[in-house]
């Protein structure tokens, strides 16, 4: 997988940086807007980053470690 040297933040694998998106629920409010609610990235915690290596990796290992 390609990293993206030029970026000095370490972009969120998971989402690609796009870490929150509003999801429409369908229907409108009294106001006229749709209805939506804000799904963030359960990666990065809606910050479009990852934290440092060191912690990548311990949740890496968290994780395969848990299954
Ligand atoms: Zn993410």
């Amino acid at each position: 997988m390609p990293q993206h040297r030029h970026t000095p933040a370490r972009i969120c694998p998971a989402c690609d940086g796009f870490a929150s998106a509003a999801v429409t629920l369908g229907g409108r409010d009294r106001n006229g807007r749709r209805r939506t609610i804000t799904a963030h990235c359960r990666t990065c915690q809606g910050t479009g980053t990852v934290p440092p290596l060191r912690q990548l990796l311990k949740d890496a290992a968290d994780a395969a470690f848990t299954r």
